[in-house]
């Protein structure tokens, strides 16, 4: 997506220059901010994804996120961590991030992640009311029915809300609490071998692909 602008927030110069030279090569404008105040003030409507470290010299990261996403309800936010405590990720994703990438991390995997969420933002909501389409996979949330490459599934009623759930959110981290909370309708305590078990039926019916696990944190459907 040639023009779009990615918003870098990182302090360390070297992995600064490093991530900028792969991204503009890729096409991408990229602007880059060396604290989070300076982040802030370059944040604007054009821009499509910023993406974040958390260890700031300013300002505490997840702040830093929130603000982010206060300001740009719509903008794409990945957080690349050095952090690799679960509480920072899931702090920054129920601050409003959408993805995130433990240091170190392949580029390769950092362009697949970034752009997952130039589609994501730059895409209407995808089909009418009432219908989910991500990837392969469409959903008809009304009739209870869903398809893959137009060959329609059959799932039990918690596997489609799950499957509802995680493809709304194509691209983006859903935490296993948001997950317990809304298709369970409970607080996570500790073990969900129930989730477990319905992840486990979901790759077996559209593919292992389809679905990524983020360890400790949760799952993310790749459209
Ligand atoms: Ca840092």
């Amino acid at each position: 997506m040639p023009g779009t602008h990615l918003l870098l927030i990182e302090d360390d110069d070297a992995v600064a220059a490093a991530l900028q030279r792969v991204l503009t090569n890729s096409g991408h404008r990229v602007a880059r901010a060396a604290t989070g105040g300076e982040g802030l003030g370059l944040l604007g409507p054009e821009t499509g994804v910023v993406i974040l470290d958390l260890g700031l010299p300013d300002m505490d990261g997840i702040e830093v996120c929130r603000r982010v996403r206060r300001a740009e309800p719509e903008v794409g936010i990945m957080i690349v961590s050095a952090r690799d405590r679960e509480l920072d990720v899931v702090g920054g994703l129920d601050a409003g991030a959408d993805d995130y990438l433990m240091k170190p991390f392949r580029l390769a995997e950092l362009m697949a992640r970034v752009r997952a969420q130039l589609r994501r933002v730059s895409s209407a909501p995808a089909g009418q009311a009432g219908r989910i389409e991500a990837g392969a996979v469409a959903i008809d949330l009304d009739a209870r029915r869903a398809w893959t490459d137009d060959t329609e599934i059959i799932l039990r009623p918690k596997e489609f809300a799950l499957l509802a759930l995680l493809a709304a959110n194509a691209g983006r981290v859903v935490t296993r609490d948001r997950i317990m909370a809304e298709v369970w309708d409970t607080t996570w305590l500790g073990s969900t071998k129930t989730l477990d078990t319905h992840i486990l039926s979901l790759r077996q019916k559209l593919g292992v692909q389809a679905i990524t696990t983020l360890r400790g944190v949760g799952y993310r459907f790749e459209a």
